[in-house]
């Protein structure tokens, strides 16, 4: 049985999802209200995942996703954000969030997006070879996601393929050659810029100041280390 909650204070498009939702197998819980929302997830300990609306007559979407957070880690959620609000996407996942879906979304998308975070959250029993575990950080090697401090913290592909070189190497210089022969693969022509452009920006989701780095450290002139 997959349990979810749905909070949502405008009731056509609460019900629309209600009923899509209950056709794809899942037991709904709704919520019309960010309170009631915390209520009923007091009730329901073993939901899922939430589906969170931001704007809301009380406390916003952000706030619950928050809220939530505090206690529990495992929960999937999903935030539903305006198509105009660039920013809520950015502040969703601050807050903790796991996914979001801009309005207006189709059923299939916002159930494909559920589906999938389902599978993430009962995937917990991982093999611990499965997990590489260094400092704050812990890489996944199976689902292929890193957290930090029991955060999920979103990469893409190649983003995460250098951060797991990295951290099956921790404290060698890797050169910016091998990581690009590694990540991108020997027959790749690019430009070793490009190892740049991916550092910089791991070290903006991944350093505490990604001005001062102390995770993904310079090697002058040659490439990169993990760890001082
Ligand atoms: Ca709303």
């Amino acid at each position: 049985m997959k349990k979810v909650l749905i909070l949502e204070d405008e009731e056509n498009i609460r019900s629309f999802v209600v009923i899509n939702l209950q056709r794809a197998g899942y037991v709904t819980v709704e919520a019309g209200t960010g309170m009631e929302a915390l209520d009923k997830l007091k009730e329901n300990p073993d939901i899922d995942v939430a589906v969170l609306d931001i704007m809301l007559p009380d406390i916003d979407g952000f706030e619950v996703c928050r809220r939530i957070r505090a206690t529990n880690k495992r929960m999937g959620i999903i935030m539903l954000t305006a198509r105009t609000q660039e920013m809520d996407k950015v502040t969703g996942l601050m807050t903790g969030a796991d996914d979001y879906v801009t309005k207006p979304f189709s059923p299939a998308e916002l159930t494909a997006r559920l589906d999938a975070l389902v599978r993430r959250v009962r995937g917990d029993s991982v093999a611990v070879s499965e997990l590489l575990s260094q400092g704050p950080f812990i890489l996944n090697t199976r689902n292929r996601t890193l957290e930090k401090y029991g955060e999920r913290i979103r990469l893409t592909q190649v983003e995460y393929s250098i951060v797991k070189l990295f951290m099956q190497n921790p404290g060698r210089a890797l050169s910016r050659e091998e990581i690009l022969a590694s990540v991108w693969g020997r027959e790749y022509e690019g430009e070793l810029k490009i190892v740049d452009v991916n550092i910089r920006r791991l070290r903006i989701k991944l350093e505490d100041n990604p001005n001062i780095p102390t995770y993904i450290t310079t090697v002058w002139g040659f490439g990169y280390k993990w760890g001082s």
